[in-house]
């Protein structure tokens, strides 16, 4: 279920699952079409919205907490004068509702104007943050946005801007896909394990930047392609071009996989991947793995709609009869359910937002599809749900592993002891939501259906083995987080 009720505060600090964009224009100004390209975005963060502008000689910011469309007015866009410019929205996380982490993150200093846009989590932001205190830098927010904007804006005072960016890279650790503005020049940045999406558009008259391609096809560009991990990406003032530097080089990549089950939108392209068809085949391996041939196969919308799809088209490719149908209806004006503070208010969160058609499941056996069990809250709901609407076996068709750890990268999960496969299993959770079996896909499905090798997704939340180096955790790879003191050698 997108957007959906059930998932709670991060497991650590400031988790940051948001959506960037950095616009530079031949004469036009970058505020509207930033507009534009953050509505597009609005699935990834509904906390807050901001746009920094810059118009050769001085920065300009908006930032306001809410939707995009309440958080601008024609005004507020008019005064953002620049052709060049950032944008951002936040994603809403409980212990966040604070202006002081809206972003984009904007300060000045000796060596200009700096605005930076941040999707992702870094797991040693206080150990920056603590060594830039202690050179005199002070600090607005507890978030990482501003640790990283620091670090560069020193690093500009003694080093060209892609020096700048490098060096900044080699003392953060975790996943960040950036957006940067130094003066009117705007750039993206991927982390070196990729693991926040980031891509490259073309427009009539410029370039943009951001998180997901539906937003370049909002603004009426072209994908011209992801920001590859590790590479900075430096858009010309004049909207005429871009130049591209490969900082770093990994053997492997730590895509996140829950971008394509569940956080992205299905018509964005990521990493050469259309998520639709990703979800498409993720139903598919779903019926190959786990499929049982039900009256009907129902979606848990909205990302359960591809899987669902998928599912059905298999099975009649082997002869079963099992038909797609929209039996739960959304209601589509609840959001952000899943900042209920209490169990209760979860459940109830999960009835406002779903409904069943009766007629749709009354005397029939049905099939459940969602993207996630994260507590069990939703599938524990609607398995009663539907039963009540008269079904007569319910299944629970899961397309991804079960999550058993938290997410460190900056998707807003839930902690270890919230997670209800943490500590169960498959059979107890299935007892749990009270569904007459209940199946997840394997990792090597996922992998598969997403077309990339296991070893370049960051599988963490479903294996317990993270690509960073966490404090307290394993790690699936050799990697090292960087000493921190080396920033001034
Ligand atoms: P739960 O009810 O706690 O088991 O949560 C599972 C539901 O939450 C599923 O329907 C998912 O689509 C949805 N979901 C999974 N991850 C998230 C997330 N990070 N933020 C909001 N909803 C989520």
């Amino acid at each position: 279920m997108e957007d959906g009720a059930g998932a709670s505060r991060p497991a650590t600090g400031m988790t940051e699952k948001c959506g960037v964009v950095g616009i530079s224009l031949a004469e036009r100004d970058a505020a509207l079409p930033t507009y534009y390209a953050l509505y597009a975005l609005q699935h990834r963060g509904q906390e807050s919205a901001g746009i920094v502008t810059h118009d050769g000689f001085q920065q300009h910011q908006h930032v306001e907490m809410g939707l995009v469309g309440d958080a601008f007015d024609e005004s507020d866009i008019d005064a953002l004068t620049g052709s060049t410019g950032l944008g951002h929205v936040r994603y809403p996380t409980e212990g966040s509702l604070d202006k002081s982490c809206a972003q984009p993150f904007s300060v000045s200093f000796r060596g200009g104007a700096l605005g930076l846009s941040h999707n992702g989590n870094l797991v040693n932001a206080d150990e920056v943050r603590d060594e830039l205190a202690a050179t005199g830098h002070a600090f607005t927010s507890d978030g990482d946005t501003e640790v990283i904007a620091h670090d560069i804006a020193r690093n500009l005072l003694e080093a060209d801007l892609v020096r700048a960016v490098k060096r900044t890279m080699e003392r953060i650790h975790g996943s960040y896909a950036l957006t940067i503005m130094h003066d009117d020049t705007v750039m993206g940045v991927r982390d070196p394990e990729g693991n926040r999406p980031l891509c490259i558009g073309e427009l009539d008259d410029g370039y943009v930047i951001t998180s997901e391609s539906a937003a370049i096809d909002t603004l009426g560009g072209d994908l011209v392609r992801d920001v590859q991990p590790g590479e900075l990406v430096v858009l010309h003032e004049d909207g005429t071009g871009f130049d591209a530097y490969q900082l770093f080089e990994r053997d492997r990549s730590a895509h996140c996989f829950f971008e394509y089950v569940y956080f992205a939108r299905p018509d964005s392209v990521i990493d050469d991947e259309l998520v639709y068809e990703v979800r498409r085949d993720l139903g598919r391996e779903l019926w190959a793995e786990s499929g049982v041939d039900t009256d009907v196969v129902m979606p848990v919308p909205d990302s359960g709609r591809a899987f669902a799809s998928g599912y059905s088209d298999a099975a009649h490719e082997d002869g079963a009869s099992v038909e797609f149908a929209e039996g739960l209806m959304k209601n589509r004006y609840v959001g952000r359910t899943f900042i209920m503070p209490t169990q209760e208010a979860r459940e109830r969160a999960v009835r406002l937002k779903l409904n069943p058609i009766r007629s749709t499941v009354e005397g029939k056996s049905v099939t459940i599809i969602d993207d996630s069990i994260v507590r069990g809250t939703t599938s524990n709901q609607l398995v009663e749900l539907v039963r009540d609407a008269g079904a007569e076996e319910v299944h629970v068709r899961i397309g991804a592993p079960a999550i058993l750890a938290p997410c460190y990268m900056g998707i807003n999960m839930a902690t270890r002891d919230e997670l209800i496969a943490a500590d169960k299993s498959t059979d107890e959770i299935r007892e749990e939501i009270g569904a007459d079996s209940l199946s997840y896909l394997s990792v090597d499905a996922v992998a598969s259906a997403i077309g990339k090798r296991r070893d370049d997704l960051c599988l963490g939340c479903v294996t317990g083995e993270y690509p960073y180096d966490i404090d307290g955790e394993t790690t699936d790879r050799e990697v090292e987080r960087p000493g921190v003191a080396s920033a001034d050698d």
